[in-house]
């Protein structure tokens, strides 16, 4: 087990040989928490850790357990060395295990780690990924600890081997970082500032992960509508999106997130006027009262957002738009957390992500004096979801009778077993759970299928079409992708359970 601690820089070298060749491949396990980007640097992760002849951990004891870690909600830190404690005897009577702790609250935390749980071998921060293997072989042949934190980063995580989790779906990054200073926020400080990826290398990626099979990709960045500030093109976004119009073969687009502030029309346009950019929007308002924004350093005006959404619906009638709000934020009044009540109530959201604030150390907002008492957060996050759930039920419900088409998604939880319906996402990202009547086909994850809506909660649709004269099923080229990635890891799905495929910078999925 590593007792000390060894911090240099490494350069990247050859994939690890450290495992006798005769042993069996090591199985590696990554545990993810986190938003999307974690999710997306996880199957970075998986694909750096499978092209350095690791194999995922199914029906055995992991060899190496990696946490993409995150620093946004408070109780992060708490969950992470939850984790790590419980791991701590496992490693004691198994001293091939290796534990490598990636991700945000690396980046924040660093040596720290190891010197809270001095039995974690690697940690490895936001913009050094790609160092993982190499880490992770120095501290088995040193018997010593790495802790490698770069600030700036190495190589644009694109151009690292990915293992996608759904061959017929795909993130694609356009930026990482952000230049913005929303008081509450750590990402700045994690991530660094704004790097934008030049539109031919997102092209050629979009391009790639159609070309494999998917139908549906959705672009990510901190703030997208900052998206060519690095290069000097304010129009780039729009422009990337009306690319992808014209990439033959993907059928939906969507991007997250963007930041108000920044929206333009044109980004509403190229919306509009593309017709695989889904109509559906996730814009995070965080609060509804002017004074708050102002002091969470956010420089739109509740004026501006209803605006843009005013000009979204005009433009894209029946967008389905989804929010970020913060309750509680210090300094909070009642009658500001009153004006955020208002806005929701006229912005009416399809859902909102709603989050009671918490103090992260190291941002400014963590440093205010008025923090508002737990309970009063709670009993305004209570009234605010109450709200909220009244608005999306009201809103799902207006939607019986129409018809949804589903791009059908490769889960299958205990929900679904019990009550045989499989489940998709609509054109707008509702979730819709439906069943396939008697006698009629199959559709396989990434397949679309088009049925008739016929019950509706708040934060999902229902759809049970009477016989097979009301549904439709399409087979695409998502679900023969999904089909082949099956057939390819029959034996080996992913961490996450579900089948994917490596390939250095590039997506592999294989053509149905
Ligand atoms: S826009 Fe604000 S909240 Fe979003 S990542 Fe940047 S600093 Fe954080």
């Amino acid at each position: 087990m590593p007792r000390s601690v060894q911090t240099q820089p490494l350069q990247p070298s050859a994939p690890h040989e450290a495992f006798d060749a005769r042993e069996a491949a090591p199985a590696y396990e990554v545990r993810t928490l986190g938003c999307q980007m974690n999710a997306h640097d996880s199957e970075r992760i998986t694909g750096l850790l499978e092209t350095a002849g690791y194999v995922p951990a199914v029906d055995r004891e992991p060899d190496l357990v990696v946490f993409n870690t995150c620093a946004v909600r408070e109780n992060a830190d708490n969950k992470l060395y939850g984790q790590l404690g419980q791991l701590a005897p496992v490693k004691r009577r198994n001293d091939r295990l290796q534990i490598a702790v990636g991700g945000c609250l690396a980046q924040k935390d660093r040596a720290t780690i190891v010197e809270k749980a001095p039995w974690v071998d690697v940690v490895f921060g936001t913009h050094n990924i790609g160092s993982l293997p190499v880490l992770l072989e120095r501290a088995r042949h040193n018997e010593q600890a790495q802790v490698e934190i770069l600030e700036a980063l190495e190589t644009f995580p694109s151009a690292l081997p990915t293992k996608r989790e759904q061959a017929y779906a795909g993130w694609v990054s356009i930026s990482v970082g952000c230049n913005n200073t929303c008081t509450f926020c750590i990402v700045p400080q994690l991530r660094g500032k704004e790097k934008d990826r030049r539109p031919g290398d997102i092209l050629a990626e979009v391009h790639a992960l159609v070309d494999s099979g998917a139908v549906e990709v959705t672009l990510l960045g901190q703030n997208v509508n900052s998206y060519g500030v690095e290069f000097g093109d304010r129009g780039a976004f729009a422009k990337l999106l009306r690319a992808c119009g014209d990439i033959e073969g993907l059928e939906r687009v969507r991007f997250t997130s963007p930041h108000p502030a920044a929206f333009t029309d044109d980004v509403i346009d190229a919306m509009a006027e593309t017709p695989n950019v889904m109509p559906q929007l996730h814009m995070p308002l965080q609060s509804g009262s002017d004074r708050i924004l102002k002091d969470m350093r956010r420089s739109y005006r509740s004026k501006k957002f209803l605006g843009i959404l005013e000009r979204v619906r005009e433009r894209i009638p029946g967008a389905a738009i989804t929010t970020d709000i913060i309750v509680g934020f210090p300094g909070e009044t009642e009658q500001d957390f009153q004006d955020t009540l208002d806005v929701v109530a006229a912005s009416e959201f399809s859902s909102a992500f709603t989050f009671q604030y918490s103090v992260r150390p190291g941002t400014p907002a963590g440093e205010m004096a008025d923090q508002v008492p737990a309970a009063v957060v709670q009993e305004r996050f209570e009234r605010l979801t109450a709200l909220q759930d009244e608005i999306s039920a009201r809103l799902n419900r207006g939607l019986i009778g129409s018809r949804a088409e589903i791009l059908v998604s490769a889960q299958s939880g205990r929900k679904a077993e019990s009550t045989h319906r499989l489940s998709g996402r609509g054109r707008d990202q509702r979730l819709i759970h439906f069943s396939v009547p008697e006698g009629a086909p199959q559709p396989r994850p990434g397949d679309v299928v088009s049925v008739p809506v016929t019950g509706a909660a708040a934060y999902h649709l229902l759809a049970d079409p009477r016989d097979a004269s009301e549904y439709e099923l399409r087979r695409t080229r998502g679900g023969g992708a999904w089909e082949a990635a099956q057939a390819e890891s029959c034996a080996a799905p992913s961490s996450s359970g579900a089948p994917g495929a490596v390939g250095l910078g590039m997506p592999s999925l294989r053509r149905p």
